[in-house]
């Protein structure tokens, strides 16, 4: 039978491809972003705990109301704010059950949305899905700072959708409080829905504060954000996410939400509620936890023609391999699979078109054991290819 596909030109993602070279050619794998230290064992035994209790039945659509109400808790003590359970917080599946929600939920046929390179690779097969197209503006590197005069350029009568993404994945930057004054005055007049990757909210370096859509008086009414405890729990396995929404849009979300995956895992949301009503305030320690980790791995690459590019957030630091290959990092990416027994993350399968860079993702969210072993293959390696350029 002849059929078309609807997403022709999507493969499988760049994490899935580089996490199974890597167990092809049993190299460590510091390219998919996943801690490879254990869980809190008070959150595993919760998890024991609550399925000995019964708790292995349907959760509601929306969500566990205990984890709910702890969500609105941490909510509140982050950005000190109060959000209702009932109406503004969705459980979904991830972070990414959550995106994909969110854009079928506004974007239909004929529709824009703004997505930003390096972009996260969720967004635009759910758009397009949804029957809508991406318009996508470049992040302008080294920094990768929004060009907003650029935005502007790029808004149509047709643009119903911007993806903000803070701390940005794969780019390690972050948007301050005028980014987010600058995005709401774009839109002020337009009939444009914010849609907050805001998984990484608690992994800010060097000081850096959050700024939040849900702490902007004006983009909090129009947004939905979406959180991870994969990220902030280090439990990436788990794919427990939520998202943040005003009740016109969560209401929205949830159409979707319940025809997507109807309800998520119930044990592993009791779990995580019980958790946080014993550790209120546990993601308080990530930014300190993931910078130590950033600069372990920094200062054992410094110099070494693996040259970390200053990270302001995520938990990854990109290297610039430029003074040792001239490669383009698919092609590079591969080699040092092959040679050094490293996966990384290259960077240009997040752009439409991408420029000339030299430049590869790692994941710091490993045990410190894993980094120093890493770096030392990348040293080896990096000796051995400046020896023979
Ligand atoms: N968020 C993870 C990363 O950036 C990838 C998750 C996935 O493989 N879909 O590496």
């Amino acid at each position: 039978m002849h059929f078309d596909s609807k997403l022709p030109d999507v493969g499988t993602t760049i994490f899935t491809v580089m996490s199974r070279r890597a167990l092809e050619e049993g190299a460590l794998n510091i390219g998919q972003g996943f801690p490879d230290y254990p869980i809190d064992p008070e959150l595993a035994a919760a998890l024991t705990h609550v399925i000995g209790e019964g708790h292995n039945q349907y959760a509601p659509m929306e969500g566990v109301l205990e984890l709910r109400e702890q969500i609105s808790a941490k909510l509140q003590a982050s950005y000190g704010l109060l959000f209702d359970p009932h109406r503004e917080i969705t459980v979904t599946c991830g972070g990414t059950e959550a995106l994909y929600d969110a854009i079928q939920a506004v974007v239909g046929p004929g529709d824009e949305a703004i997505i930003f390179d390096p972009a996260y690779d969720a967004y635009e097969p759910a758009v397009r899905l949804a029957g809508g197209r991406c318009v996508r503006v470049a992040l302008a590197p080294p920094e990768f700072r929004y060009d907003w005069d650029e935005v502007r350029r790029a808004l149509s009568e047709r643009t119903r959708l911007i993806v903000v993404n803070s701390p940005q994945n794969p780019s390690c930057s972050v948007a301050d409080a005028r980014d987010l004054d600058a995005l709401a005055a774009l839109i002020r007049d337009r009939p444009i829905t914010v849609l907050a990757d805001e998984v990484y909210e608690h992994v800010l370096y060097d000081g850096r504060r959050h700024a939040s859509v849900l702490a902007h008086a004006e983009l909090r009414g129009r947004s939905f954000a979406v959180f991870s405890f994969g990220k902030t729990l280090h439990a990436t396995g788990w794919r427990i996410g939520y998202c943040v929404a005003p009740p016109a849009l969560t209401r929205e979300l949830r159409k979707v939400h319940q025809f997507n995956t109807f309800s998520i895992v119930s044990p592993l949301q009791y779990a995580i509620a019980r958790y946080l009503a014993g550790h209120p305030e546990v993601w308080t320690g990530l930014s300190a936890f993931f910078q130590a980790k950033r600069d372990l791995l920094a200062g054992l690459l410094r110099g070494s023609g693996f040259e970390p590019v200053p990270a302001a957030g995520t938990y990854f630091q990109l290297v610039d391999y430029g003074a040792l290959s001239g490669e383009t990092d698919v092609a590079f990416a591969d080699r040092l699979i092959r040679e050094a027994k490293i996966a990384a993350i290259p960077l240009s399968p997040f752009y439409a078109a991408p420029p000339a860079m030299t430049l590869l993702r790692l994941c710091i969210a490993k045990k410190d054991s894993t980094l120093e072993a890493a770096a030392g293959r990348l040293r080896a390696f990096a000796a051995t290819a400046r020896a023979n350029r």
